[in-house]
């Protein structure tokens, strides 16, 4: 436990999947309260059996809310201060990947990533943001590697995560003058069940494998990206890049901006064929 932390209000949306329930173990372990935000009921149970497994006396509540509904996210910010009173960080995390070629990406996909990814990020930054202005509080958005560099087979994903990386840019700057302060995260590959998700709904799941396995060999725990995210969050950073695929791509776009499409075009000419 620590003093910083006692006592501070979490929301983490998606926060009973991979990364989402990795960072409420980080906090809660820190003494954080927990609002855990997911569409996934049994999840949710699951997580909070395992978080109670550390502590059983803090406080934890579970909201089933579909995060791309405005609706529910007005409804969410009700139930989570009639439960805690307060926010203190609001991470907008939950997320999704349609991995297709651009052809075959019908706008019923670019619909339904835009209003998971964005909408729902949206939504949490405005209506949590009355919340956030009253504890000087923190939104952490998850944008990700595509959110840096676009990414072949998923024109939905990357145009989202471009999107919140530029929201929370907007964001950090405007909201400065009220002392809320907010991170953009762009992960590399994270071990969690979004890989294997992603070939399932692909149009070449034999490429989406292919893909798979090679992010696999620098892809990081959900557990170390937690930790990396909380250390940013705690010094109250702007951005926070996380895993050796994110990195090099961070630094060949600042070495060589006007070759690295050219260069990673001929990459995935290969790794196509
Ligand atoms: P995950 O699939 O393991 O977990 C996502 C969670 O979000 C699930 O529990 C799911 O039920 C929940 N969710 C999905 N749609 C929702 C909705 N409409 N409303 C509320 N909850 C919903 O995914 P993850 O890997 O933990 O990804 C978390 C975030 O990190 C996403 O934004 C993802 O784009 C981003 N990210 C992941 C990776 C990676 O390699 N795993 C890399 C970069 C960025």
């Amino acid at each position: 436990m620590n003093e910083k932390w006692l006592n501070k209000v979490a929301v983490i949306t998606g926060g009973a999947g991979g990364i989402g329930i990795a960072l409420a173990e980080n906090l809660y372990r820190k003494g954080c309260a927990i609002a855990l935000v997911d569409i996934n009921d049994e999840a949710l149970n699951n997580a909070k059996t395992q978080l109670q497994a550390i502590n059983p006396s803090q406080t934890i509540s579970l909201h089933n809310c579909d995060v791309s509904s405005e609706d529910a996210i007005k409804q969410l910010v009700v139930d989570v201060l009639a439960q805690h009173g307060r926010v203190d960080f609001l991470f907008n995390n939950a997320g999704i990947a349609i991995v297709r070629s651009f052809e075959n990406h019908d706008i019923a996909h670019w619909k339904k990533v835009i209003d998971i990814n964005l909408w729902s990020v949206i939504y949490g930054c405005k209506y949590f943001l009355p919340a956030l202005k009253e504890t000087k509080g923190s939104i952490i958005n998850t944008s990700s590697l595509a959110g840096l560099l676009g990414m072949p087979y998923q024109a939905s994903y990357s145009l989202t995560k471009m999107a919140v990386k530029s929201l929370s840019e907007t964001l950090y700057a405007e909201l400065a003058v009220s002392d809320v302060h907010v991170l953009v995260v762009h992960p590399g590959a994270i071990k969690t069940p979004c890989l294997e998700k992603a070939i399932e709904g692909s149009d070449n799941p034999e490429l989406t494998a292919k893909l798979n396995q090679l992010t696999a060999s620098t892809a990081i725990t959900p557990e170390k990206l937690a930790a990396r995210v909380v250390k940013a969050l705690s010094k109250r950073k702007q951005r926070c890049v996380v895993g050796a695929d994110a990195h090099a791509v961070d630094a060949i776009k600042r070495v060589i901006p006007s070759l690295v499409h050219s260069l990673f075009a001929t990459l995935f000419k290969k790794f196509y064929r």
